[in-house]
């Protein structure tokens, strides 16, 4: 055993900035934060080579006095709390009086500052301690700039990543766009290496300022809703059954204006996607949430990027059915028209075009679902301009008997032209001018899938008792994992029992599945699990989307009489426009684009 050392002040105050300050991007974050809490309305970041030469912040807000400045970069020296109860009604980002003592530790400080009470300003320099070194008195407007140089300098390993690697900037172009749509009543801008890459103004709306974020052509598929309930209130922009990405940058979350990462939240946003967008994509959105502050804990992160919420099922369901109902009232056609890849206008966009061949080697409909946000130079043109928006007026919203809303599809009537390839139907709208692809295999399953869930919700599905049971063997791991699911297999009418040595008796299954290999339905439910994220709990909407997929023959040529059906069929669905698994039913071609590409008409 080795003797017990006393850390030096040095090593401890170090070990404690290396919790709070990680990256460039965690003292941009922490710096800004702390300008948002001075009250500022304008916040100008810059940086220089990645963060590691020069991070500099400036805003225009309270700043601080000559005393302040004295301890404000000590450790634990706060001006927004007293005690420990001051953190319940506290609306401040920061409380733990911790960043700018951290940042001095692990670069070197310099700061301009003046409040409204002083005439001059004051330019300072901190060494990694927290003392200043030098002063002197400054002309400079009100408030603050602090500019961090050298970063990690005495921390070879960090400093080596941060010199070599690329990998740094996009946490922090990620945490910037963050703080950038945090707070909508401040304007922000950042530089990065004398490039404008980001400007916010808190004179435009909302909407305005997400496009310099997110980019113009996520427009057309955003949908804002806005509810409050209790002492909550909810506000926002979240993206429709069109678009969606390859991972979650996209995805903004804010409580009481600030940019946290509540999984719970975020994954109750995502749920109400599931069947309407494709499996492993996520939604694109961007919400408000206001709370009591008495209803929070924030004080469970050093990096304060994780909150606790009390009573956080009532909200995780509430914001479920907030974005359905959002989501269902503007289910979209995919068109023909907007399939056309841009180049991309922003950071984010840069990411995802890498996101996009991950899809390109699938399902070409996915490929054109996804392709489809980056197209809207076209759309715009095509929907501004000439004439209205075509895709709403292809919908008709009513109320469901439930009491939900729902769409009504080919309100104008259709008529069948025929088969294609025995997958596709085809079928013209000719008051609207539009061909309407209709993916036969997608149909089904998703009628399907919604007699199921129905039947599912009034504990009504009906299953036929196999005679002889049928039994299959499996590994240990899967065979415990079915024994586990066993009472939810049984509400989806699966029955199953123990059979000794990993082995599974089937004794019932559900009559929609009755012509299905039994072995098979266990396989593909297993198959299921494995990608369920472990954050889920176990969904059996999930395993009937899976389900559902095995009941279906394709390769049909259909009567005239047999699509007439299943369309009646399909209008009855809640989410017609999507299969279960989230891909398009159908997309359409407009005469108009026909047209173009025809160069019958000028573009
Ligand atoms: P905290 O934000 O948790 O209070 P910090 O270490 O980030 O702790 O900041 C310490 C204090 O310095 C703040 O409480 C605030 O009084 C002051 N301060 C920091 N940044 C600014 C700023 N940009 N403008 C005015 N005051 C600031
Ligand atoms: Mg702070």
């Amino acid at each position: 055993m080795k003797k017990i050392n006393i850390l030096s002040e040095e090593t401890i105050i170090k070990i404690a900035a290396g919790e709070v300050i990680e990256n460039p991007a965690s003292i941009i974050k922490e710096l800004v934060e702390n300008s948002i809490d001075a009250g500022s309305t304008k916040i100008s970041i810059e940086i220089a080579k990645n963060g590691a030469e020069l991070i500099k912040i400036t805003d225009n807000g309270v700043g601080m006095s000559k005393d302040d400045l004295l301890i404000a970069f000590k450790r634990h020296t706060t001006s927004k709390i007293i005690d420990i109860e001051d953190l319940e009604h506290t609306f401040s980002l920061g409380f733990r009086g911790e960043a700018l003592s951290s940042i001095a530790a692990v670069s070197e400080v310099e700061i301009i500052t003046k409040t409204e009470n002083d005439e001059v300003g004051i330019h300072a320099t901190i060494d990694h301690k927290g003392n200043i070194i030098r002063s002197d008195e400054i002309a400079t407007n009100n408030g603050t700039t602090i500019l961090c140089r050298n970063l990690f300098l005495s921390m070879p390993v960090r400093r080596n990543y941060l010199e070599n690697k690329n990998f740094e900037i996009t946490k922090t172009n990620d945490i910037i766009n963050r703080l950038a749509l945090s707070n909508p009543h401040i304007s922000m801008d950042y530089v990065k290496d004398s490039d404008l890459i980001i400007k916010t103004n808190k004179d435009r709306d909302l909407l305005s300022n997400l496009y310099t974020v997110l980019g113009n052509n996520v427009g057309n598929n955003l949908i804002y809703f806005e509810e409050k309930a209790e002492d909550i209130s909810i506000h926002g922009y979240v993206s429709n059954n069109l678009l969606f990405r390859g991972n979650r940058n996209s995805q903004f979350l804010y409580v009481n204006n600030r940019t946290i990462f509540n999984q719970e939240i975020g994954k109750s946003i995502e749920k109400a996607y599931s069947s309407i967008i494709p499996l492993n994509r996520f939604p694109v959105f961007v919400v408000y949430i206001n709370i009591d502050p008495t209803k929070l804990d924030v004080n469970i992160h050093p990096k304060k990027s994780l909150i606790k919420i009390l009573n956080s099922d009532f909200l995780n369901n509430k914001i479920e059915d907030i974005v359905k109902n959002a989501i269902s009232e503007s289910l979209k056609v995919p068109n023909i028209a907007e399939i056309k890849t841009n180049k991309p206008e922003t950071i984010f966009q840069q990411q995802n075009i890498e996101d996009i061949s991950i899809v390109e080697a699938e399902n070409i409909s996915e490929k054109l679902v996804e392709i489809r946000d980056y197209s809207s130079d076209y759309e715009v043109a095509t929907t501004q301009n000439t004439e209205p928006n075509n895709t709403e007026k292809y919908r008709e919203v009513n109320k469901s008997p439930k009491g939900e809303t729902k769409i009504t599809i080919f309100p104008n009537g259709y008529r069948y032209i025929g088969n294609l390839f025995l997958q596709y139907i085809l079928l013209e709208d000719n008051i609207d001018k539009v061909l309407y692809v209709l993916d036969q295999h997608a149909i089904h399953e998703r009628i399907n899938y919604e007699k199921l869930a129905d039947s599912y919700r009034s504990g009504s599905i009906t299953s036929q008792h196999l005679m002889s049971g049928y039994v299959v063997e499996f590994t240990k791991n899967e065979f415990e994992k079915l024994i586990r699911m066993r009472e939810k297999l049984l509400s989806l009418g699966i029955e199953i029992e123990e059979f000794g040595d990993n082995s599974i008796v089937i004794r019932s299954l559900p009559v929609f599945l009755s012509s299905e290999s039994p072995e098979q339905i266990l396989i593909d439910i297993l198959e299921s699990e494995k990608n369920i994220d472990s954050l889920y709990e176990f969904d059996p909407y999930k395993i009937m989307r899976i389900a559902c997929k095995s009941s279906i023959k394709s390769g049909q040529n259909l009567s005239s009489l047999e699509v007439q059906r299943l369309i009646e069929e399909l209008n009855n669905c809640e989410m017609p426009l999507t299969c279960p698994h989230g891909r398009p039913t159908m997309i359409k071609v407009s005469n108009k684009w026909l047209e173009k590409e025809f160069f019958r008409i000028q573009s």
